[in-house]
């Protein structure tokens, strides 16, 4: 309803009720829109009073999909009240009913997967279920294959040593240790690739044997450019 007409009926000294009838509409929905305009109704409604609401004063409201809080306002009542004779008619807003069927979808689910059998399934944002199992795997999957991509570009072998017989035993030292936005490790390969592969050329690639001696200063490393560095044994030193 539009603030015009409805103001000028409203001084007219018509009430709710009247106004309804020749809009056909109910004269809580009235009220609702005369509130919404900032209008004061001359001679407000009967039910203000204190005192029950009616089902039919309340079910095309429900009908029109107001909220309990719009319901609320058109009947000039609080929200407490409002819920009550709505629970006392078994009526549900089509709020609380979308809420109600929300809650009713699980976000985890046993289903049967054709990999793992029974097991849990997580629901996606996009819909339908995942397996949770199937899902850390492919996760697993694209780990390896990302720290694959990083060895690759790093020359696919260890810079002091050569070692290249496995790739889970290779590992990226950052050359400068301020210059390390994230480790390469773990879950530092589950981030863009691109990122990913900016960090590693910042890395010499060490099997694990090589980087620990480097850590414990019995290999050095020298240079400036991770992918040109030399590894020298320091000559005196014993690994302990
Ligand atoms: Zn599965
Ligand atoms: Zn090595």
């Amino acid at each position: 309803m539009d603030r015009a007409s409805l103001q000028k009926l409203l001084r007219q000294g018509l009430s709710l009720a009247e106004i309804g009838k020749r809009f056909d509409l109910h004269e809580s929905t009235v009220g609702y829109w005369a509130r919404k305009h900032g209008l004061e109704a001359v001679n407000r409604a009967k039910h203000a009073a204190k005192g029950g609401l009616g089902r039919e004063e309340l079910e095309p409201l429900v009908a029109a999909g107001m909220s309990i809080a719009e319901i609320a306002e058109a009947v000039g009542r609080g929200k407490t009240t409002v819920r009550h004779w709505l629970k006392e008619y078994r009526l549900k807003t089509k709020h609380s009913e979308r809420r109600r069927e929300m809650a009713s979808r699980a976000t985890r689910l046993v289903l049967e997967c054709s990999r793992h059998g029974l097991t849990e399934f997580q629901r996606r944002s996009t819909g339908g279920y995942r397996c949770l199992r199937c899902r850390s795997e492919a996760v697993s999957r694209r780990r390896r294959r990302v720290k694959k991509l990083l060895v690759e570009g790093a020359g696919g072998a260890c810079q002091a040593c050569g070692y290249n017989a496995c790739i889970a035993a290779l590992e990226f030292h950052h050359l400068v240790p301020a210059e390390k936005s994230f480790s390469l490790s773990h879950r530092g390969v589950a981030r863009s690739i691109a990122k990913a592969t900016l960090e590693a050329r910042k890395c010499v690639l060490l099997c694990a044997n090589c980087h620990a001696a480097v850590e414990a200063g019995v290999i050095r490393l020298i240079g400036q450019d991770p992918a040109h560095v030399q590894c020298r044994a320091v000559p005196d030193s014993l690994p302990g």
